[in-house]
Order: C-alpha cells, then sequence, then structure tokens
C-alpha cells in the first residue's frame, strides 16, 4: 500500500480546487473582540502599551522615528483612542465589544498589511528582493539546540534535502540541456514531523518530481530518503553567486549536517546521546530507513490516513501541490501553450497540507508537532504558523519563531490559497511582527557572540545595523557538532569551536543598507511648498547666474511633469514659478511627454548646450570640460560597468570597498586597488570617457580607490584602455546598442555602448506602463484614481542624482546613492546609463532574494 500516491507525471491539479476557495466563517472562530484596523497616529495609550510590554528590548525603536505617520494597530481591548484613516472611509467601528465581531475580508487585510510594511519602522532592502525588514536585526549566534533537537534535526535534513533536489537539477541538465525544471527559484525545503513521520515540501513541484526522477533512475523503483541523499550538488552549484565567507559557511554547514544524519543512519544519534536530548525526528527517520520516500498530492483525498495512520509512522513524504503545476492554457493568445509553474513558500505547503487532509489537532495528532527548514520564516509565513498554533488548535507546534524579511509574495500566496486565515487575526501577528519586534538574522557558523550579546531565545544575540544581516535567512547555527572517532562511531561535540568574534569593525557587508519601504509619499501635495516653487524657478530660468541650462530645464519640466500628473496641479498654478503662460508650459511639458528631453537652452546663449556625442581632439567645445569632474552620471556609468562584470575579483573588491563607504566607513589610504589589474572592458570604459567626456583622470582614479594622482590610472589607460577601445570601436562600430523603447529620451543619449559587457546586458522589456502584480500596488493604484500604477511612484525623484523615472520601473537608490531600476514586471534590477537601461547580472543584486515570490522560505 506504500507506492507513491503520484506518479510524477499523472498528478494534474484539479481544476476549482485547491485555489480560492469561498469565504466561509472558520468553525472555532472565537467570539471575542478581534483586532480593529487603525491607521493613523499612535495615541497615548497606545505609547503606554508599547513601554509596557516588558523586556522589549523593540520598544526604542518602535518609538523612535517618525511614529506619529506610522499606522500602528492595537488590540481592541488595549484601548486605543479613535482614530481615524485617512486613506479609506473610516471602518465601521464598533462601539461595543460585545457587538458581532466584524470580519475582515481578505483584500481588507492585504491592504492593512500594505500600510504596515510600507511604512516606518519598515525598510526595504536591495530593491525589495530582499524583502522589507527594520533598519536594525537581531544577530542570532551559534548555540545548544537543547530542547529543540527534533526541530534541528528537521532543519538539518531539510537542508540536506535541498541540497539533493538541486544535485538531481544539475543531473537533469547533464543528461539533457531541456531536463530538468529550471529550479533556480527554488530557495526553500521545510519539513514536519507530525505522528512519528516526516513531510518535507520545496517551493516547486517540479523540484521534488526531479530528484524522485533520478533517484528512480539510479536506485530503481523505488529510493529511500536515504538513497535521494546521496544525489548532492556540485560545489560550483552550490556557491555560486556566494561571497567567499557565505560559500564557506554554506559548505561548512551542509558537512556538518551529513555527518549529523550518518549518525542517525549508523542508529548512533536520537535515543538522547552523549548529553544531547532525545530527538523524535531522527527516530522518525530512523525507524523505516529503507522504505521507499512517498510522493503525495496536498489535495490527494487518502492524505489524512497517509498523516494519521499507525502504518504511516517512520515514513517520509515529499509533497506536492497539484495547483501550482503548469496548465495548458484553454483561451486567448497563448491557447495550448503551458502555463508557468507556480510556487508558494515551503511552511505554506505543509500547512496546507494540514488544511486539506483535515487534520483535526486534538484527535489527530499525537506526540510532538514541528516544521522547520534550512531557512527561518519569512515574516508572513511566520505569522501563517503562529495562526495555526493559536487560532486553528495546533497548540504543540513548534517552529522557528526568529522570523526573516517579510516577502509580499509569500502574504499574496496564502491570500489565493488560504483565505481562511487571512482576517483580523493574521493582521495582528503581523502588526506584531512590525512593531513589537525586529527581524532576525544568522550569524556565520564559525562567528562567536561578542561581549555584551543578550541571550534571547535561547541563545546569545546582538542587535546590529541592516546591512550586516545575512543575505541567507538560514536558522540559528547549532553550537554543537558530530564528528566520528578513527573506529568510525559518531563523537558529539557539544561545544565546537568558534574561530571568529563578530565586531562591527571586521563584520561581512550583508544584504546592504535598507531605503525607505515605500519612496512615495502617501499623501498628495496639492500646493508646492516655498522651496519646491523656488526650486522650479531657479532650474527654468539659471538661478543666481540667471544663465539657464539644459540639464536644469529638463529636470524642471520633469517636476512640473509630476506636479501635473499624479499631484493633480494645474499648469495655470504651476507656469508663474516658471516665469511661462500656462499654455507654453503645456506645450512643453507635452513635448516632453511625448518625445522626451531635448536641448532646451536657447541657441542665442553662447553655452555649449550639452555634451557633444563625440568630440574630436582640436575640437573648441573640449576646452569646457577639459579635465572635467567626474560628475554622477559619469560614477553611475563607471559603477554600472563594475557591477555588470561582478565575478570578477577586481570588480568584487571594488564592490566591497564601495559598500563599506557606503556603509559610513572611512576607507585607510592603504586600502587601493591597482587600476592596471582592472577588467579590460573598465579601462576601455575610461578611455571612452576621457575621450569623449575629458573625466579629470584623479577623480576617476580617485573613485576606483586606485590612489591620489592618478598616475597609474592614467598608464593603464593609455596602454590598454585606448587599445581595448579602437578594436571594441573597429569590431561593432559605434552607437551599436540603443533601446530607446525603454528611456525617456534625452538629447545626449546616443552615444556609444561603454562597453560589450553592459551593452550585452541591454534587455528590452516591455515598453510602457507594466501592471504591478503586486496586490498591494494594484490596490494602492486603485486608491489613487486613474492614475496608472507607475506614476505614482514618479513623485519622490532623488533630484539631485538627475536619475529620470522610466515608465515600468521603480526608481530606488541604492548604496551610495546609485540610483537603479527594478522591472515592474520581472524584478529584475537596471541600471540606467546613458539612456539605456542595463540590467545588472543576478549576482550583482541578491541571490538569495526573492525573484518569483518564491523567495524566503
Ligand atoms: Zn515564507
Amino acid at each position: 500500500m506504500w507506492q507513491r500516491q503520484v506518479g510524477s507525471g499523472g498528478h494534474g491539479g484539479r481544476e476549482g480546487r485547491g485555489g480560492r476557495e469561498g469565504r466561509r466563517p472558520l468553525p472555532g472562530r472565537s467570539p471575542s473582540p478581534p483586532p480593529r484596523r487603525r491607521s493613523g497616529e499612535l495615541s497615548p495609550a497606545d505609547v503606554a502599551a508599547l513601554q509596557g510590554s516588558a523586556g522589549n528590548a523593540a520598544v526604542g525603536l518602535t518609538l523612535g522615528g517618525n511614529s506619529a505617520s506610522r499606522p500602528v494597530q492595537r488590540m481592541e481591548a488595549e484601548g486605543s483612542g479613535s482614530s481615524s484613516s485617512q486613506q479609506q472611509a473610516a471602518p465601521q467601528q464598533t462601539a461595543s465589544p460585545q457587538a458581532a465581531p466584524p470580519q475582515m475580508e481578505p483584500d481588507e487585510v492585504l491592504a492593512e498589511i500594505g500600510e504596515l510594511v510600507d511604512n516606518p519602522p519598515m525598510v526595504s532592502y536591495g530593491a525589495r528582493r530582499q524583502g522589507r525588514a527594520h533598519d536594525d536585526f537581531w544577530m542570532r549566534f551559534p548555540r545548544d539546540k537543547v530542547g529543540e533537537e527534533a526541530e534541528q534535526t528537521i532543519s538539518e535534513t531539510s537542508a540536506l534535502l535541498f541540497d539533493s533536489m538541486k544535485g538531481a537539477q544539475e543531473r537533469a541538465r547533464a543528461g539533457d540541456e531541456d531536463g530538468g525544471a529550471d529550479d533556480a527559484n527554488n530557495r526553500e525545503v521545510q519539513g514536519m514531523l507530525i505522528n512519528d513521520r516526516l513531510v518535507f515540501a520545496s517551493n516547486f513541484n517540479s523540484s521534488v518530481d526531479t530528484l524522485v526522477e533520478q533517484g528512480e533512475e539510479e536506485f530503481g523503483e523505488t529510493p529511500s530518503l536515504t538513497q535521494l541523499l546521496t544525489i548532492e550538488q556540485s560545489n560550483t552549484g552550490r556557491t555560486k553567486g556566494l561571497r567567499h565567507h557565505e560559500a564557506k559557511n554554506l559548505l561548512d554547514g551542509l558537512a556538518s549536517a551529513r555527518r549529523k544524519n550518518r549518525a542517525i543512519v549508523k542508529g548512533q544519534r536520537g535515543d538522547g546521546e552523549q548529553g544531547r536530548g532525545p530527538d523524535p525526528a531522527a527516530i522518525a527517520l530512523r525507524a523505516k530507513l529503507n522504505s521507499p520516500v512517498v510522493v503525495v498530492d496536498i489535495e490527494d483525498e487518502n492524505l489524512h490516513t497517509l498523516l494519521t495512520s499507525e502504518e504511516g509512522a517512520g515514513r517520509v513524504f515529499l509533497l506536492r501541490f497539484g495547483a501550482l503545476d503548469p496548465k495548458e492554457m484553454t483561451k486567448g493568445k497563448g491557447k495550448g501553450k503551458q502555463t508557468q509553474e507556480k510556487a508558494v513558500h515551503a511552511e505554506q505547503k505543509l500547512l496546507l497540507a494540514l488544511h486539506h487532509a483535515k487534520i483535526n489537532p486534538r484527535k489527530d495528532i499525537k506526540g510532538p508537532i514541528a516544521i522547520m527548514g534550512k531557512f527561518r520564516p519569512c515574516m508572513g509565513c511566520a505569522a501563517a504558523l503562529k495562526y495555526y498554533r493559536e487560532r486553528l488548535g495546533f497548540e504543540g507546534l513548534k517552529f522557528d519563531e526568529n522570523y526573516g524579511h517579510y516577502f509580499q509574495g509569500s502574504v499574496d500566496q496564502l491570500a489565493t490559497h488560504q483565505q481562511h486565515i487571512m482576517d483580523e487575526h493574521y493582521l495582528e501577528y503581523i502588526r506584531q511582527m512590525v512593531a513589537d519586534d525586529i527581524t532576525s538574522t544568522p550569524a556565520a557558523r564559525n562567528e562567536a557572540a561578542p561581549e555584551g550579546a543578550v541571550t534571547r531565545r535561547g541563545g546569545p544575540s546582538v542587535r546590529v545595523p541592516g546591512r550586516y544581516a545575512s543575505r541567507q535567512a538560514d536558522v540559528t547555527p547549532a553550537a554543537s557538532d558530530a564528528e566520528f572517532d578513527s573506529d568510525d562511531e559518531y563523537v558529539r561535540t557539544s561545544q565546537r569551536p568558534l574561530d571568529d568574534m563578530w565586531t562591527l569593525e571586521t563584520a561581512n557587508t550583508g544584504i546592504g543598507k535598507g531605503a525607505a519601504a515605500h519612496t512615495v509619499p502617501r499623501r498628495r501635495h496639492e500646493y508646492l511648498t516655498e522651496e519646491q516653487g523656488q526650486q522650479l524657478t531657479d532650474l527654468w530660468n539659471g538661478g543666481e547666474s540667471g544663465i539657464p541650462t539644459s540639464k536644469g530645464r529638463q529636470q524642471a519640466l520633469e517636476l512640473a511633469d509630476k506636479y501635473n500628473g499624479p499631484h493633480k496641479m494645474t499648469f495655470d498654478y504651476i507656469a508663474p514659478y516658471f516665469r511661462l503662460a500656462p499654455n507654453r508650459l503645456n506645450e512643453y511639458v507635452s513635448r516632453y511627454r511625448k518625445e522626451g528631453h531635448w536641448d532646451h537652452v536657447p541657441s542665442r546663449s553662447n553655452k555649449v548646450p550639452n555634451q557633444p556625442k563625440n568630440r574630436k581632439k582640436g575640437d573648441p567645445a573640449k576646452q569646457f570640460t577639459k579635465g572635467g569632474a567626474l560628475d554622477d552620471e559619469g560614477r553611475q556609468l563607471i559603477e554600472a560597468v563594475i557591477r555588470s562584470l561582478g565575478g570578477d575579483p577586481w570588480c568584487e573588491e571594488w564592490i566591497r570597498l564601495r559598500d563599506r563607504e557606503a556603509g559610513g566607513e572611512e576607507l585607510p589610504e592603504t586600502e587601493q586597488l591597482s587600476p592596471t589589474k582592472a577588467p579590460e572592458e573598465i579601462l576601455r570604459t575610461l578611455a571612452q570617457l576621457r575621450r569623449d567626456r575629458q573625466y579629470s583622470v584623479p577623480d576617476i582614479s580617485r573613485f576606483l580607490y586606485g590612489g591620489k594622482n592618478g598616475d597609474k590610472l592614467r598608464k593603464a589607460i593609455a596602454n590598454k584602455g585606448m587599445k581595448a577601445l579602437e578594436k571594441h570601436e573597429k569590431s561593432s562600430g559605434p552607437g551599436v546598442v540603443k533601446s530607446e523603447d525603454v528611456e525617456m529620451g534625452e538629447a545626449s543619449s546616443s552615444v556609444a555602448g561603454p562597453s560589450s559587457a553592459s551593452a550585452s546586458a541591454v534587455a528590452g522589456p516591455s515598453t510602457g506602463p507594466s501592471r504591478k502584480r503586486r496586490a498591494s500596488s494594484e490596490r494602492e493604484s486603485g486608491r489613487e484614481g486613474t492614475a496608472p500604477p507607475f506614476e505614482r511612484e514618479r513623485i519622490t525623484l532623488p533630484l539631485r542624482l538627475g536619475a529620470p523615472q522610466v515608465p515600468g520601473y521603480e526608481l530606488r537608490v541604492g548604496a551610495g546613492g546609485q540610483p537603479y531600476y527594478v522591472d515592474e514586471e520581472t524584478g529584475f534590477s537596471y541600471v540606467r546609463v546613458e539612456g539605456r537601461m542595463v540590467r545588472l547580472r543576478e549576482e550583482d543584486v541578491d541571490s538569495d532574494a526573492e525573484m518569483s515570490g518564491a523567495g524566503g522560505a
């Protein structure tokens, strides 16, 4: 009877199930007064309530910053004064707690969550590819996992299984170029101990399918977990896109998990040996070592039996969720084609299994129940786990409560597949995570906590600035380890040596600095402030010098476009600041909207309107800029080329130094990079910049950490750079790359691509406004009237950077003030180089990040 329940081919999702369920009141929902949502100010009662939460180190953070504008929400019972919502009609406030509890619709819950996570104290990391989190993190150091033996084993086994899934993908691709799923986005495996058996889930079904297929190929029909775990990923695959310390940490951790698994398989780990407590997960893994894994769909009608029957104890289950499988499109343009496979965060699949199997926690569960993965749960999943524990009766459910980042995809997936938890209680859990606590992040395995660390939830923790948070949201490392002695007997080390003490000075840069979670002020400015008005006047008319520049006028028009567009100010109102007639300004802005920028400076001016496209020696225009300072545009361009060459050691080093500087560090003069070692693409770009823009060599040299006087750089450009440039221009000709379809258009944007590296990275994303997929964005755009979604994002520009908004992209400012763009459709990051959109390579951004909603755990 213990055959695979579902073959990897014949498990279509069932239409009409597994998707949205009708909203229905949950049995067992308590009639207690639910929390009401409140947008608005923090009332004195709220402050008192927060200050009263004893021992909560996050209170300081909660009260810091602009608490006045933060929509903190409190339980009705905790009593906050009434406050009004700015954005929507006031909800029907219940006058008395005895009244029937108003139920929030999932849409409302999503909207409220959006308010919470788009505002302080939340900030976004890596243009949200790393999700959102707090400014500070609890960094959690290796610790004794006493009392959490089962959770530790589930987590370590999940890490091994994940590695095997990746290994199976490698094998599938090696056998057939198109083989295997493109599971680059598979991030996580989580496991559940329930009724003495283990159930594992990944983000994508295909990860399970490919692993089992590869296992069958090697071991025959019915591979066991032990057999599947022998399929391993290559070290190259494991460490792709990782920084050195991250790679080491990952490999060390995997090796340790493998030794522990070996001790389990040998029957030597799990019973409470060598000072370690009993480990029900290890015992479950040992129970039926040679039994094949069972692949089962969440909607399988036998699932309840599989998860509860006595025969099922000791078995290992791999979950699928048919609703995520690709489906053939039955109508429309793509008729006959397959849709893309969908994903959910792994722990959501496990919770869905409990839900679809209709597990009654009181009757159906005997013994411990725990859900753990290689990653800590993201905020959305942690709230879902909490919901199951506290609202759905799974009282003994253990999970990692030290949650990681917030990912919108996670909450959207819950709203799609688990509407039954999207209510005011779920919202309240998110609110608590946002307002009452901060995000957690793991230290590396070899890092000891510094002095002054506090003990928090069983282990040493230090509050660190967000930029040091790990790019991998792993669970906290265990302080123990497993070794084998000369007789191949398992020996437990309860406290393995930690060779590195974490200090702020030596800390590795992690996810980078956070940015405001939302770049758009929530309230429209219907009037210009005095400064804004003056800014328009100065930009258009040339300020004190009285000589307008083309750049200034372009900026002024960009502003007028925004004030008139999203801000809904009339030209009658704006034009006087330009000292123009409203009609005239209207014409200018219309032309700008249609054609992008052009030269605005009247020809009678003696000023050179713009950078000439290609200056030749002897060109008189050259005198204007010879040895000119390296400006923002030049810095952006150079940085873009460097970042597009991620992986090159010189570039990596430069990025590291740049990050340190961006982190506020003053670099000693000894921290230098040899310009002659820069990749040819860089030197070629510099040669071109020297020739066409005459940027000062010492300026560039300082920017490249190549020394103050620039002598070495000058040589490198003259020797290598110029040669490379000549060669390049011969082979490709000037102006090879243009992608005007994505640019706003600038008079000066027709210069040849700075390098083939960045040129080849140019993607041609769809033109025009792309629809945002994020539910909250759609909500917001709905709220903001008829403005297309992208226009909403076009309000606060870092003007001094001169980075214009580009339709379909979200403008962000990264470390060091570097502006970049995130494609709203794909989430890929771009920089704008000479009017073109240059895509940053995957590794530059953050490989651990959420790509298609699968990020986090
Ligand atoms: Zn998650």
